[in-house]
């Protein structure tokens, strides 16, 4: 049974740190800005220091307290930018209580080798960085949620890595990387669709089948390590790792079409503020969750302003 504890039960302080990476816009704008209403002490990063300092702007214009907004840069795909922010947290606080993993970037049409690189090594590679990068700083008790996406759903893989990646007892990291590289002398091969790799543009009318196979598989990698590290900081040191997809969302990696960033960073705000768990009624951990429903990672449903579609060629036209 998971644990959705009592919605109304504030535990957090302004000595809660949360850190959101990607921050400068988007969902990632939209989560800083509801976890810094609420009073917790934000770090809000982006890979730009101009739009990040931009982004904090608006938000004090928008009446959040100056306090409770702190900036620091954060590119996720140099160690040295992830480093120097680790550095710079522990020396700061000490310590952080939530870190919401939202940075990505899209790669829309068929990957060329150079493509499918890219969104694998920010997405994935970039985001496992922060993590690795962070856990020593997240006491008993903290969160991580990762912004990931319904494109990430294991069922999207029609080869043997589907049943490779449900095997959560035998997955190791090293697994996913090897996945990786074999989709990666898939895409040069140029046989995406022939190897059993995701191809959910067969949804989409119109849209060659392998259109967003590399924003998929980055997703479905980021997906398949958290479920098992999540197994793994659970029981070794009480931290609870979720996932979640926003679902269609009106942002620029979407082109502006979907619904708004309050509906898109609701789920994840939600997860990040569940109130402590009990022996009887623990956090959840290692699920995936769409609309605040724990959807599983595979088969997953599409989510759209509230309501729940079976494939991405269900959405209402336009969205
Ligand atoms: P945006 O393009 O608006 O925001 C993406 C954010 O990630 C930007 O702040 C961008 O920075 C940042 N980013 C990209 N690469 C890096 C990097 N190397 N280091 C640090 N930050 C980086 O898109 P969304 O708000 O829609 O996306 C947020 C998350 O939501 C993503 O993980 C996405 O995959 C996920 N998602 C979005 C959906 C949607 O419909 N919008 C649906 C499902 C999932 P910069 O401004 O510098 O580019």
């Amino acid at each position: 049974m998971v644990s959705t504890g009592n919605p109304e039960r504030m535990w957090w302080s302004k000595d809660t740190i949360a850190l959101v990476t990607g921050a400068n816009k988007g969902i990632g704008l939209q989560l800083a800005r509801e976890l810094a209403r609420r009073g917790l002490t934000t770090i809000l990063t982006s890979r730009d220091e101009s739009s990040g300092r931009k982004a904090i702007e608006s938000l004090l214009e928008e009446g959040i307290d100056r306090e409770r907004l702190v900036y620091h840069q954060l590119d996720i795909t140099s160690p040295d930018s992830v480093d120097a922010l680790a550095d710079w947290v522990s020396r700061s606080y000490g310590r952080i209580e939530i870190l919401i993993n939202n940075a990505g970037v899209n790669s829309i049409g068929v990957p060329d080798l150079e493509q499918a690189k890219y969104v694998v090594e920010t997405n994935y590679y970039g985001t496992k960085r922060v993590i690795e990068a962070m856990v020593p700083l997240l006491k008993p008790g903290a969160r991580i949620v990762n912004v990931s996406s319904k494109v990430g759903d294991f069922s999207y893989l029609k080869n043997e890595w589907n049943a490779k990646l449900e095997d959560i007892a035998t997955l190791t990291p090293s697994s996913i990387d090897e996945m990786i590289q074999e989709f990666f002398r898939a895409v040069e091969a140029k046989e995406i669709k022939a190897r059993g790799w995701p191809c959910m543009g067969e949804e989409i009318p119109l849209a060659p089948p392998e259109i967003l196979a590399g924003y998929s598989l980055s997703k479905i990698a980021l997906n398949a390590y958290a479920r098992i590290i999540a197994e793994k900081l659970a029981r070794e040191k009480e931290i609870f790792f979720n996932s979640m997809c926003p679902g269609s969302t009106s942002t620029a990696m979407s082109g502006f079409k979907g619904h708004s960033v309050e509906i898109g960073a609701d789920t994840a705000v939600w997860i990040a503020l569940l109130p402590p768990g009990t022996p009887e009624e623990p956090l959840p951990h290692g699920r995936f969750f769409m609309d605040r429903k724990d959807v599983g990672f595979s088969q997953m449903p599409v989510f759209y302003d509230g309501q729940f579609y079976k494939t991405l060629g269900d959405l209402p036209k336009s969205k």
